[in-house]
Order: structure tokens, then sequence, then C-alpha cells
């Protein structure tokens, strides 16, 4: 299938999972994850309409972005270490991922440099993996005074990864955890907080269903991910 058509059928699913859940499809935006994928597939998603793209590694994005046009917005979505935090700034409208006090200073300290405020959302570990990223929701939720008072960040919501499942519906209970956690930061901060990003290609319809406002979606729409795009060695013909 072209990528055209794998867009228009996430997008039917989209609208169907919001209409189950009694939701507006325009409360749900669709991140489509282009990590790995050559300029040309985004160029050519964009021309399809496709404007929102997650990437998860700095170096990559790095060397992508500058290739594709202007319309498109990224996202990024990895883990983000402390000395790669000026180039994500640089790039990304949005840093999701965003996982301890320490990153969210560096990040608010070279926003203030680039003469930006730095929309993010934070990362939960909603299952408590050790393999993973992401904060304990008790960590969060006492140091979300904290990372709310930095300056330059704009905390936007929360995201996270849970444990991945052939059967999308034993995702669920993670989906409903974050949305409640979102709660609870929402009394802290005492206003409401936009964003829950979850779900993914193999269960993004469940995390609609329990909330989810953006959607990452990489191999439904761009099919298997390919080894990593590099950028072509400077100086070579
Ligand atoms: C790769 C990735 C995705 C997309 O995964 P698919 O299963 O290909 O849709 C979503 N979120 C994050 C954080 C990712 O790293």
């Amino acid at each position: 299938m072209s990528f055209a058509e794998n867009l228009d059928l996430i997008q039917q699913r989209i609208a169907a999972a919001c209409a189950r859940a009694g939701r507006d499809v325009n409360s749900v935006t669709l991140l489509a994850v282009s990590k790995s994928h050559p300029p040309e597939t985004i160029r050519a998603a964009v021309a399809c309409g496709q404007l929102d793209f997650g990437e998860n590694k700095i170096q990559e994005a790095k060397a992508k972005i500058p290739l594709c046009p202007g319309k498109a917005r990224w996202q990024f979505i990895g883990h983000l270490q402390s000395n790669k935090v000026r180039d994500a700034v640089q790039l990304f409208e949005m840093i999701q991922g965003v996982d301890s006090l320490a990153i969210a200073q560096e990040i608010s300290k070279r926003a203030e440099q680039a003469a930006k405020t730095m929309p993010i959302l934070i990362e939960v570990n909603v299952a408590g993996e050790a393999s993973k990223f992401g904060y304990k929701p008790d960590q969060l939720l006492a140091e979300f005074n904290e990372l709310n008072a930095l300056p330059r960040i704009e905390i936007h919501g929360l995201m996270a990864i849970p444990p991945f499942t052939p059967v999308p519906e034993k995702a669920r209970p993670y989906f409903k955890k974050l949305r409640e956690l979102k709660v609870e930061c929402e009394a802290i901060l005492g206003a409401p907080l936009p964003h829950l990003s979850m779900g993914m290609s193999g269960d993004f319809e469940v995390a609609i269903e329990e909330g989810s406002t953006l959607v990452r979606v990489g191999t439904a729409l761009f099919g298997e991910r390919l080894s990593s795009f590099r950028r072509p060695t400077e100086g070579a013909e």
C-alpha cells in the first residue's frame, strides 16, 4: 500500500475510534513517526497533507529536517541526553519524553539562550518497567511544581510507551493510568494540560478511547523501518 492509502486508512480508524468514544475527530493529532525513513519519504507524506512528524534521534533529525519542506512540523519523541538538548531546542516544536528534573532544567536553560519557550511532554513509566525511561508517577507528582516553575519550559501534558503487547486491549489499563495521572497533575497545576501522547501502530484506537490527543504512528503509515537514514558523507560525490 502507498503512503496515501495508509494515511487514509489510519485517518478513518482514528475517526471511528473518536466516534466510539464520543470525541471530536479534531481532538486527536496524528504524529507520523518518520524515524529511519529518508527525506524523500517525508516530502511525499507532506504532499499528502501529513504535516506532523516525530523523530527519536538527534543526529538523524539534524541531517533530515533541513532536507524537508518548511510546512513539516517536528516533535522529538526519544530519550534526550543533556549534550543533545541545544540541538533539540533548535530543531523541534515540542520535546516529548522529558523524564527528569535535570533534563527539564537543561531544556529551560538552552531555550532561554535561544530566546524561546519550549513546549514539553513528561514521560511516565506507567508499568514500572526497569528497562524503560520515564518518571515514576509518585516522583512526578512530588516534583511537578518544581518542573512547572522552570521559566522556559511549558508543560503541555504527559506521554507514555506501555509494555509491548500484540493484544491492544492489554494496553488499556496503562492508557487509563496515564489519563488519571494527568488529572492529578492538573489538580496540582490548577489548570488543564492539553496533551496525552499515547498510542502507536498497534494500539492507537484503544489509546484514543482512553483520551489520547496525540497518537504516534510509524509502521502502520510508512511500513517497516529501514536501517537508519544517514547524512551523505561531507565531501563525497
Ligand atoms: C518508534 C516509535 C513510535 C512508533 O512506533 P510504531 O509501532 O512503528 O507505530 C511511537 N512512539 C515512540 C516513542 C517511538 O519511538
